[in-house]
């Protein structure tokens, strides 16, 4: 997607040769215009899939989950929520993921009330690196006997296997950029991908 790459080559920073600083327009601050378009490529690439919900996990992912599902007609938004949460009940689905910005494992857990039996899925994230976020919330949809019609990402990593191997498994999966190195804190973003 032409405007988000642009962003991240203008705007983006790259820490050290493995983090992705995008918070100027997506993970803190937010560019509310380019948030609505990005839903609007994800919706464009799975129009003819029939999906039910959107899945994301909090909080960055509920951002382009909100605006993704805006453009399919307002379909609902469920997150997953990261760690022990009283308020969530014990009627859960979990998945254990490691997370590669805290590096730390988190439980993160969605309610049976809302994942259904047979539902048609799609996954949104912010970031694809090693695959962790979004294996953990495929394995819930798994758990909940619900379809997973494919995933989107706004930025997959290009030197992290995550992409490859979701690929490799069979996910249709859509990265609107693919970022594919850091060079002197620059981010090097894949013309074609
Ligand atoms: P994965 O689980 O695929 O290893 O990493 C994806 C998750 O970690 C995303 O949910 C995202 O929040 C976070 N993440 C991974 N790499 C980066 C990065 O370079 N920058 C930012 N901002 N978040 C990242």
């Amino acid at each position: 997607m032409e405007a988000l790459k642009r962003k991240i080559e203008q705007e983006g920073v790259g820490v050290g040769q493995e983090v992705v600083k995008v918070d100027m327009f997506l993970n803190h601050q937010i560019d509310v215009q380019l948030a609505i378009q990005m839903g609007q490529a994800f919706c464009e690439a799975f129009r003819d899939d029939q999906v039910d919900c959107i899945l994301t996990v909090e909080a960055s992912g509920i951002i382009t989950g909100m605006t993704t599902a805006m453009a399919f007609g307002n379909i609902p938004v469920i997150f997953a929520k990261k760690g022990e949460r009283r308020n969530i009940g014990s009627d859960v689905y979990t998945a254990e993921v490691y997370s590669f910005t805290h590096q730390k494992s988190n439980v993160i857990r969605v309610s049976r009330q809302y994942l259904r039996q047979g539902m048609r899925v799609l996954i949104i994230d912010d970031f694809l690196a090693n695959g962790a976020a979004l294996n953990g919330l495929i394995s819930i949809v798994e758990q909940a006997g619900a379809v997973l019609v494919g995933a989107g990402v706004c930025i997959e990593k290009g030197w992290q296997p995550g992409g490859r191997l979701l690929r490799e498994k069979g996910v249709k999966l859509v990265s609107l950029a693919i970022v594919d190195a850091i060079e002197d804190g620059r981010l090097i973003v894949r013309k074609d991908g």
